[in-house]
């Protein structure tokens, strides 16, 4: 079987889920056997060639993020929403409870410890961040979702490996298999 392409992308996440991603430790000796990993954001920032899975991290909170999600849904064969952010919107869309104004006065205008002298920075403007975070399903189709927060190695490597045999992964039998 010809090698595959994955890759990983991260977009409004904590990084927990690419952490639990790095937790399954000696078995990426299986996944580099059978997969070339091509994009990730703890490896490097090339741009996303064609793939054949891409592992998704976060929500969309921004117009960069939405530009990012439909350039990898284009070209991706599978796209997998990892953890529950990609999923539900999970502790990013936390911040769909109040308006981004309130957010941004919290979080740079009205914060007792911080060095923005009571105004968002700039660099923070320029994301043009959207009113309300939405899962990855509300811009695009998703093919496979990850649940858990963050989700298990083991069975983020189930998944992967399921995918990279060729076969549609059952996640109540993550637990029960070994490979390696
Ligand atoms: S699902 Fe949990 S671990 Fe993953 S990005 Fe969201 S908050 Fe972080």
């Amino acid at each position: 079987m010809p090698k595959k392409k994955i890759a990983t992308v991260w977009l409004g996440g904590c990084s927990g889920c690419h952490m639990s991603l790095l937790d399954i430790d000696e078995r990426i000796l299986d996944v580099a056997q059978l997969a070339d990993i091509v994009k990730c954001p703890i490896v490097d920032g090339k741009e996303l060639p064609e793939v054949d899975i891409t592992l998704v991290e976060g929500s969309v909170t921004s117009d960069e993020h939405l530009r990012e999600i439909l350039h990898i849904r284009a070209q991706s064969k599978t796209v997998i929403a990892m953890g529950d952010c990609a999923v539900t919107s999970n502790i990013t869309g936390m911040r769909n409870y109040f308006n981004l104004k309130e957010v941004f006065d919290t979080a740079y205008v009205n914060a007792i410890s911080n060095d923005t002298e009571g105004k968002v920075p700039n660099h923070i403007a320029l994301l043009k961040l959207h009113e309300k975070v939405v899962p990855l399903q509300e811009v695009i189709t998703v093919d496979f979702v990850i649940p858990g927060c963050p989700p298990n190695a083991d069975t983020i490597f189930y998944v992967l490996y399921e995918f990279l045999n060729d076969r549609i992964p059952n996640l109540s039998e993550a637990k029960k298999l070994k490979y390696g």
